[in-house]
């Protein structure tokens, strides 16, 4: 079986999301084993690889980098996930859409920060998105549901949560 090519992108959002999936703990040595991380924030890559397998995308699009960055990332990716509610419906960064006036543009532009789009949006505006792990951060057996049948490998067997 050929590794998997991973990447990660990280769009306006907290960053939460991925750092859930670092709480599948161990289980991530068995994915290290049969998959490369070819993009995110831990890999040292100034430019977009070719030909990803599984693109795992965090936060909505709320600035042109963004709509650029997921759409570089959509034509190289076989299969594109939204993952956590700011990519598959806006949640918190879309909050600015109820109005509030961009006071900061013009200092934004004179230094060079991102330039905020009118509306924040989930991502499946702006492109195709073959899954979606909704949560405010999706939880690691999410994760795991999603990535162990495509590494070939079996998710681990947890317990259902207790309540009372
Ligand atoms: Fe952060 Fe929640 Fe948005 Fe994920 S869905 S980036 S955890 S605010």
């Amino acid at each position: 079986m050929n590794r998997l090519r991973l990447a990660t992108l990280s769009l306006s959002g907290c960053s939460g999301c991925l750092m859930s999936l670092l709480d599948a703990d161990a289980w991530l040595a068995e994915v290290a084993a049969r998959a490369d991380l070819v993009h995110g924030a831990l890999v040292d890559a100034k430019d977009w690889p070719k030909e990803i397998d599984v693109c795992l995308v965090e936060g909505a699009v709320g600035t042109e980098g963004d709509l650029r960055w997921l759409q570089t990332a959509r034509r190289s990716s076989r299969l594109l996930v939204a993952c956590g509610d700011c990519a598959v419906a806006g949640n918190v960064p879309a909050l600015r859409n109820a109005g509030a006036a961009d006071l900061g543009a013009a200092a934004r532009a004179e230094q060079g920060l991102p330039v905020l789009l009118p509306c924040v949006r989930p991502i499946h505006v702006h492109v195709k998105v073959d899954r979606f792990l909704p949560g405010c951060p999706p939880s690691p057996r999410q994760y795991q549901g999603l990535l162990a049948p495509l590494l070939g490998i079996s998710a681990p067997v947890v317990p259902p949560a207790r309540f009372g």
